[in-house]
């Protein structure tokens, strides 16, 4: 029997694992096992620097993640430039996400979570304990559950808890093939903004550049077809293609990921809580996704931090009012730089992006 299991062991669930097991909790952390691929998202602000410190994980290793220089962008027809070294905030980082990921979990399984290989596939709740089927017929008893699981917040899903969206949102990326000779590395983080869409760029502390053009699910569908239009469209930018090794992408895989922001209506409920992607998401314009990910972690940790059931129960609504704010501070900022844009382009995709009152409650079957 688990104090606490935790539904995915990404960014968010790590964190919260380490949290609970170091207060002498029998923690459970479980991940689908059939994931191999690289996930997309890698940079990092400032602020992650103090968040780690505050609760007492290891440093960034500056001999694995990059720091980022500064922000090169074009967007709506201006350039913006931001020189992160000259700033008070100081340098963000562009990390390796796979080690970075995985120095959380050890980080996890040594202050004793257990680590778990197995996708949750159903749950009941039957005098006041969860019975947890897992893929392979296997199934786990816990007194409170976690949802961790990213974007697709499985368990939340199960409890029928409703999401809420912006607009559908595509992210289409690739990765270069490794340079051997890869010049010195190139630390600025570049953005680009066209007609249908807005370019991400960045070299990783890998040798490899990652892009990634977000558009509309339509323009997407049309692009997955023939990828050879996402190669012709990043070669056809005006700024990005100036600054990247465009040609290393020809021979590269397109993936697909679904980038829109969203948000659970209501982030716990008995016995259970939700947090990271699974409780409030970001669209990338934002790069908090990480940071997010892990300060949403560390509020729940402070929320269930109560033996008392009556202070749990507040902490969890102190939780919810705290991600209301959050998720209201990051649609401003992004609806600043879509209406930013829409005033330039005038076409569907950033009108349809740039509409204030652009949430909607989607059904739970929804991919
Ligand atoms: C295109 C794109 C670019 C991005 N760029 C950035 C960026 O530059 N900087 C940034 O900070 N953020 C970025 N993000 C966001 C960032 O990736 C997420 O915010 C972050 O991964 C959230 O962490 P998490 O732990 O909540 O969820 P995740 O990292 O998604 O982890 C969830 C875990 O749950 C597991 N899981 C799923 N289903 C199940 C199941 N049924 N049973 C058990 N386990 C399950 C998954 O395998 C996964 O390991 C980007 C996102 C996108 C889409």
């Amino acid at each position: 029997m688990y104090d606490v299991a935790i539904m995915g062991a990404g960014p968010a669930g790590s964190t919260v694992a380490t949290l609970l097991a170091r207060q002498g909790l029998n923690v459970l952390l479980a991940d689908r096992p059939d994931f191999t691929g690289d996930k997309v998202g890698e940079s990092l602000p400032s602020a992650i620097d103090r968040l780690l410190w505050t609760l007492n994980f290891h440093p960034i290793d500056q001999s694995v993640h990059a720091p980022i220089s500064g922000t090169d962008s074009y967007w709506a027809g201006d350039r913006i430039q931001r020189d992160y070294f000259a700033t008070a905030g100081g340098s963000g980082w562009r990390i390796n996400r796979t080690a970075f990921e995985q120095q959380l979990l050890m980080q996890a399984i040594e202050s004793g979570a257990q680590h778990f290989q197995g996708r949750l596939e159903n749950a009941r709740l039957s005098n006041h304990i969860w019975q947890l089927q897992m893929d392979g017929g296997r199934s786990v008893n816990s007194r409170f559950v976690i949802d961790a699981s990213g974007r697709s917040a499985v368990f939340a899903r199960k409890m029928t808890v409703a999401r809420i969206k912006s607009p559908p949102l595509v992210a289409l990326w690739a990765l270069s093939s490794l340079q051997p000779k890869a010049p010195s590395i190139h630390g600025q983080t570049l953005i680009e903004s066209q007609e249908n869409g807005w370019w991400y760029a960045a070299q990783l502390p890998n040798r490899r550049w990652l892009a990634i053009f977000h558009t509309n699910p339509e323009q997407a569908k049309i692009i997955r077809r023939h990828p050879s239009l996402w190669h012709q469209m990043l070669a056809s930018t005006k700024w990005i293609s100036r600054r990247t090794p465009w040609p290393d992408f020809v021979s590269s895989e397109l993936h697909a990921h679904d980038a829109r922001g969203s948000y659970l209506v209501q982030p716990y409920g008995h016995q259970w809580a939700a947090c990271g992607d699974s409780a409030l998401s970001f669209d990338p314009i934002s790069s908090q996704g990480i940071f997010n990910a892990m300060a949403s972690a560390h509020m729940l940790f402070k929320a269930l931090h109560s033996d008392n059931q009556h202070d749990q129960h507040s902490g969890l609504q102190q939780y919810h009012l705290k991600l209301n704010s959050v998720a209201g501070i990051y649609q401003q900022r992004r609806n600043w730089f879509y209406q930013q844009a829409n005033r330039v382009y005038q076409t569907r995709f950033w009108a349809e992006q740039a509409v204030v009152r652009c949430l909607e409650t989607v059904a739970e079957d929804e991919p």
